[in-house]
């Protein structure tokens, strides 16, 4: 008989009369990912998902690979299905976990049992299977406390299903029951994991990456392009807007005070992103700020800066240490194409003297020359679209 997968639900069973909401958008993206694997069934009973190959040609272990990777999801068990009898059910433990149960020096059973009807209860199907099991393997102790390998049985609906310990699943909400938000995404550590954690709270992300060519090069805006796909192997499929910002960049150095430099550039980045947007259903935006990371990071600049839009900012790793971010990074796999050596728009023009305590009315002045509306509107004639997506 084929391997299935269980998928436990993660907080999605906390959500009382949404739950059939959440649900639903979680079978929908979990088959939206199996989809590139073959024919696979889909479905979710008792806080469970049971994803089933449909045939032969399914790519299970692909599918797999790929079940971690899905927001509102706590556990991934691969399993084997079997009869609700209890010689299939040890027969079915022998042949599928036998080289994991010979090759551990302990083991315990522990059995779930969800279909009641089943005639014995959850411990003494663990005693029947722990029992036929030490016998079968004679060189393994039963230790009930600290087993070095645990054999699950889950009696459910339509069969019993045999796994051994399951694997972590990415947590979270499932993506798209939050909304949409517009990631400000730049080359660097943090905006990739900023999007990814709001992205976990169940929002579908779009991207916008501000780039001023020939000051930054073709090479810095690939990057970014790469580090949007890493991100959507666990946030879905995105589109990032590539925006040209060469002409704001030159006017705010052709006429403001050097130390706002930074500040002001920030403040069209979140007006742009803001419209953007506006335009594509996005309620929020999301930036990699971290208090006291760099100048433009006091909380006297992200003041002027979020003070130049509406939409709420979401700045999720603010509290973080520089450690953590990198943990996480690491994690979802951005880190090595974060350290990539490009440019970034923001160290082009980049003052020597930062203000690091500046007020609104002072940054307010510092750009007051410059034509917003006009470089915001050729700013945004001139964004180029590009879809990503994980599986080509
Ligand atoms: P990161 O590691 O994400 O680049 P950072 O610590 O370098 O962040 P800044 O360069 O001050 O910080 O940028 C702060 C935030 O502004 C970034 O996390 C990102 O969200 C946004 N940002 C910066 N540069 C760009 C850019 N070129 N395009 C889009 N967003 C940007
Ligand atoms: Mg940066």
């Amino acid at each position: 008989m084929n391997e299935i997968f269980l998928l436990k639900l993660g907080e999605i069973v906390l959500k009382g009369g949404n739950r059939f909401q959440f649900e639903n958008r979680l079978k929908t993206n979990v088959s939206r990912r199996m989809r590139p694997f073959g024919d696979f069934s889909v479905r979710i009973v008792q806080s469970t998902v049971y994803i089933e190959p449909e045939n032969e040609n399914c790519d299970v272990d692909g599918a797999w690979e790929a079940c971690h990777y899905i927001f509102g999801v706590v556990s991934c068990c691969r399993c084997r299905p079997c009869e609700k009898e209890l010689d299939a059910i040890f027969e079915t433990a022998m042949e599928y976990l036998g080289d994991d149960l010979r090759a551990a020096k302990s083991f315990k059973v522990e059995s779930k049992r969800s279909d009641k009807r089943f005639p014995l209860n959850s411990i003494q199907l663990s005693q029947e299977i722990g029992g036929r099991i030490a016998e079968a393997v004679p060189e393994i102790e039963v230790d009930v406390h600290h087993p070095q390998y645990t054999v699950y049985v889950e009696v459910r609906d339509r069969a019993a299903y045999v796994h051994g310990p399951a694997d972590a699943g990415a947590g979270g909400l499932p993506t798209g029951v939050g909304g949409r938000a517009m990631v400000l995404l730049s080359g660097g550590i943090d905006s990739p994991v900023a999007g990814y954690m709001i992205a976990k709270r169940g929002v579908e992300l779009e991207c916008v990456h501000f780039f001023s060519y020939p000051y930054t090069s073709e090479l810095a805006k690939d990057k970014v392009l790469e580090l949007a796909r890493l991100m959507t192997r666990y946030c879905g499929r995105m589109t990032v807007n590539i925006v040209g910002f060469t002409e704001i960049q030159e006017a705010i150095r052709d006429n403001c005070a050097e130390e706002f430099f930074t500040l002001i550039m920030r403040r069209f980045m979140m007006m742009i992103s803001e419209r953007i947007a506006n335009d594509h259903g996005c309620g929020a935006l999301v930036t990699g700020e971290n208090l006291g990371q760099v100048a433009s990071q006091t909380m006297q600049a992200m003041a002027v800066t979020a003070s130049a839009v509406e939409l709420p900012i979401f700045q999720p790793l603010i509290g973080m240490d520089k450690e953590e971010i990198v943990t996480i990074a690491r994690k979802i796999g951005t880190m090595e194409t974060s350290i990539l050596p490009y440019e970034d728009c923001c160290t082009v023009f980049t003052p020597r003297h930062p203000k690091t305590k500046p007020t609104k009315a002072q940054v307010d002045k510092a750009c007051e020359m410059l034509d917003f509306d006009g470089l915001i509107d050729r700013a945004i004639a001139n964004t180029e679209l590009i879809k990503v997506r994980w599986n080509g």
